[in-house]
């Protein structure tokens, strides 16, 4: 079982001709309502590709809150651990150009309230994978790491949106997942290459790295792997780091060898990026099935 510890949002998107300037007002001709948040998409991800997901989150007392778990209880997310908090349901506000520019703020709400203790040990065990992003406080994921360790899980992390990571959360993680621009940033905050062995090395644990386009690489064992990306039009990538991650984590989760745990997570990516928007555009296990190469 995957159990995903972390945030839980509600995008509000609009289209507008150009973004707004500080103190400007631009205007737009609808908008759109959207479940969201690192955790929510990567969960609903795992799921579809058929493992069986539990998601450990808050939400505020609101009806955004039911809005945004809407998809996740219809795809069967186990959500006994999703707990209600006084603070908002976190919320996305996204402004998008004609030329499809974004300009995006979050009120992280509810997710800031995310502790450790949220997860129940019901949740915890050896045949567990614990998948973390960095939109929940690190110090809370290095905290719920610790107990899945303790409890002989594994733990993924997914270094997105990048941001520092507490020295303390590496000897926690069996697999770090990150694309080009979060390998910089991590790189240079560990003060090392960004070259992936030597990342890989640093940090002591095995290292995924997603190429866009260029497919992805991994580290692992001293080994290296990679694999091509999905031949596709993109028309929006929105989620391909998510739908990959989770679904790299399902196929773990299944025990799929690496070199066929990242066929299918590059594939995953691919075909969320044939598609509008993050959690509609997640793919199903009999659609990564059908587009797996042969
Ligand atoms: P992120 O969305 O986190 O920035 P990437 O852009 O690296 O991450 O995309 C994640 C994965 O999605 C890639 O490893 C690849 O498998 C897939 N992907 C992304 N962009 C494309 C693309 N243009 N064509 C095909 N696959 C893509």
């Amino acid at each position: 079982m995957i159990v995903v510890f972390g945030s839980l949002n509600l995008d509000l998107s609009v289209a507008v001709e150009h973004l707004p300037a500080p103190g400007e007002t631009v205007r737009g001709p609808g908008y759109g309502v959207h479940p969201g948040g690192k955790g929510a998409n990567q969960a609903l991800a795992a799921r579809r590709a058929g493992a069986a997901v539990a998601l450990v989150a808050r939400c505020g007392r609101d009806a955004f809150a039911g809005l945004a778990l809407a998809e996740l209880r219809g795809a069967g997310v186990g959500l006994s651990a999703l707990a209600e908090d006084a603070a908002p349901t976190g919320c996305a506000l996204i402004a998008v150009d004609r030329r499809g520019e974004n300009q995006i703020v979050v009120a992280s709400g509810a997710n800031e309230a995310l502790r450790a203790g949220d997860l129940p040990e019901a949740l915890l065990g050896p045949d567990r994978l614990l998948l973390l992003q960095m939109e929940v406080p690190p110090a809370e994921s290095r905290r719920a790491a610790e107990r899945m360790r303790e409890a002989g899980g594994r733990v993924l992390l997914n270094l997105a949106p990048a941001a520092p990571l507490p020295a303390e959360t590496l000897p926690l993680l069996d697999w770090l997942v990150v694309n080009e621009g979060e390998a910089r940033t991590l790189a240079g905050h560990l003060g090392c290459r960004d070259e992936p062995a030597a990342l890989a090395a640093r940090c002591g644990c095995s290292l995924l790295v997603t190429l866009g386009a260029d497919g992805a690489l991994a580290v692992a064992g001293g080994r290296r792997w990679r694999v091509g990306a999905l031949a596709v039009e993109a028309r929006d990538t929105t989620a391909a780091g998510d739908a990959f991650v989770g679904v790299f984590a399902a196929a773990l989760d299944a025990g799929r060898p690496l070199p066929e745990a990242l066929r299918r997570a590059s594939v995953a990516g691919g075909l969320a990026c044939t598609r509008p928007g993050a959690q509609p555009s997640l793919p199903t296990a009999a659609e990564i099935e059908a587009a797996l190469p042969r």
